[in-house]
């Protein structure tokens, strides 16, 4: 079959390569000029190794993309980066549970207690009893109001915002039991991951074409692609087509798509995000920290992760690489704002951590991505859209089916799997 894969992110790549692997003849249409999606990277010419946009690691268990890995042979590295969160202006190690029982802002009992829920959530083999459930609502009640307010609720908040009380158990179930202490990282970086995959796609006859937006969709004996690439418009049939981004566009470029299959993405919220990353010739964190959480609703950021406190600096010319990173609403001021405005806004912030860092600023970037995590509300299983659309030729794989797991690259590389599986099956 002749199949046209809409998006290079590691959904469309891994049902490129699965799809290519059984013989068809696939063409992906990417309007970046790059694979990977949320994922991509850049590089700036002094640097050996390409950097993420935005934050990303693996963890040890996510065995799609670890396997489609080896299987294609790119190195991966494994490290045990240090976690630690920030609570009332101070900074504390927090990724064992020999250090949850040590945090001292807590009773011995408030601690024990929190350990124990938190423990009792991770170890919980079902999630979904748990997707019945509000997060916001069980979580207080469970490990008392103080360890909620002081660690867990201003996480939701910094993170989901209006949505924050909206969001189910078994997210939080699936971010808990999902963590490894360790994490795993592509040697040359995310986007040098998603080249080599590029690569591997053609040597099996696929076709990525780069800078090609797809503008429409039409359904009939067979799905015909409309898309611009180098200022043109053009057109191509295909078999079989696969929209791997986010269903809002998808929607907006399928007219024939009836009203009734339209009305229910309407309750599926997103959430977009942004990325200030420092560039700096010293260490930001202390301790070699990659990883900080900020619970406190009124500072500006959500998260800092310094990649190079992860990584080896020798990869980026001996650059400190820092991640501020932030989800919004996309209609939120703060999304919009630009690179200088964000400096502005956590530099009074950012100072509490390390008030010396703007002697070390080399430079910023600011990255934005409007799709990028999908709110799970409670009951989430039947909201679910399906891969199959009203359109007989065209299927639908994105984030918003990643489920009970949070989306990630991992659960893109099965997404993608499955949706290859499903065309295969329905071919055979
Ligand atoms: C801040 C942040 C941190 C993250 N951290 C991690 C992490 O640590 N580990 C991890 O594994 N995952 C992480 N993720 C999630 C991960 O990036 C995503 O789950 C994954 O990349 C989704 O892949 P995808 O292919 O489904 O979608 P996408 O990556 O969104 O791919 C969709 C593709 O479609 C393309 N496209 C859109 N419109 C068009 C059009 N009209 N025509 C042609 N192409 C189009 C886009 O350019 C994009 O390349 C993070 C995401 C964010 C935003």
């Amino acid at each position: 079959m002749k199949i046209a894969i809409i998006g290079a992110g590691f959904t469309g790549l891994s049902a490129a390569y699965q799809l290519s692997k059984q013989g068809h003849k696939v063409t992906i249409f990417e309007k970046d000029p790059g694979p990977g999606g949320l994922a991509i990277g850049f590089q700036e010419k002094a640097w050996d190794w390409t950097f993420e946009k935005h934050y990303h690691h693996w963890f040890t268990n996510d065995k799609f993309i670890l396997g489609l890995a080896k299987e294609i042979g790119h190195k991966v590295l494994i490290k045990r980066p240090n976690s630690s969160i920030y609570v009332d202006g101070s900074i504390f190690k927090f990724d064992s549970p020999q250090e949850v029982l040590r945090f001292p802002k807590l009773s011995l009992s408030e601690r024990i207690r929190m350990a124990a829920v938190v423990g009792a959530i991770r170890y919980n083999p079902l999630w979904k009893p748990l997707e019945k459930i509000n997060a916001s609502t069980f979580l207080p009640k469970a490990m008392g109001e103080k360890a909620y307010k002081m660690i867990w609720e201003p996480q939701f908040i910094n993170k989901f915002g209006k949505s924050a009380n909206d969001v189910s158990l078994a997210w939080l179930w699936a971010r808990i039991a999902k963590r490894t202490p360790s994490l795993a990282y592509p040697e040359g970086g995310f986007l040098a991951f998603a080249n080599h995959l590029v690569k591997a796609i053609e040597e099996k006859g696929g076709k990525v074409v780069f800078n090609a937006e797809i503008i429409e969709v039409k359904d009939d004996k067979q799905v015909t692609i409309t898309y611009t690439s180098k200022n043109k418009k053009r057109s191509e049939s295909f078999d079989k087509s696969i929209f791997t981004l986010s269903s809002f566009l998808f929607l907006k470029m399928a007219p024939q798509l009836p009203e009734s299959y339209k009305k229910k993405f309407q309750r599926l919220k997103n959430l977009g995000a942004t990325n200030l990353v420092l560039r700096l010739k010293q260490p930001f964190l202390k301790n070699n920290t990659y990883w900080l959480s900020i619970c406190d609703t009124l500072a500006p950021v959500m998260v800092i992760a310094e990649h190079t406190n992860f990584m080896d600096k020798k990869h980026y010319n001996n650059e400190h690489l820092v991640y501020l990173g932030n989800y919004y609403e996309t209609d939120n001021p703060r999304y919009l704002m630009t690179k200088e405005e964000k400096l502005k806004l956590f530099d009074p912030f950012l100072k509490k951590i390390n008030p010396n860092y703007k002697k070390y600023l080399i430079g910023t970037e600011l990255f934005q991505a409007p799709f990028a995590q999908p709110v799970i509300p409670t009951n989430y299983s039947k909201m679910i859209p399906a891969m199959k659309t009203p359109l007989k030729h065209v299927y639908l794989a994105n984030m918003q089916q990643v489920y009970p797991w949070d989306r990630g690259t991992n659960y893109a590389v099965e997404l993608g799997q499955k949706v290859a599986a499903l065309i295969q099956g329905e071919n055979s």
